[in-house]
């Protein structure tokens, strides 16, 4: 039924595929994503997590901007508290 030689197994592509990931490569291009829904969708939640994970540790922006506001609004704040 299933043809493994000119294919990857799913374990032996997941065993790669941190390592595709880490050297940047298109991975939506790969043979076995073309061909495997499983990996497919395994692809897509580490996507996903890959996007939460920038999201939670977005790069370093100066919090200058941030403090401004924050400081105006507690200005705002004393002025119309009194
Ligand atoms: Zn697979």
């Amino acid at each position: 039924m299933t043809d493994d030689r000119d294919h990857l197994s799913c374990a032996a592509f997941q065993a790669q595929l941190a390592e595709l990931i880490g050297t940047g490569v298109d991975i939506s291009t790969h043979p076995h994503i073309q061909t495997c829904e499983q990996c497919r969708a395994l692809l897509a939640d580490l996507e996903t997590i890959a996007e939460a994970a920038r999201q939670l540790f977005p790069a370093v922006e100066p919090p200058e901007d941030l403090w401004e506001h924050i400081e105006s609004a507690l200005k705002d704040e004393e002025n119309s508290g009194n």
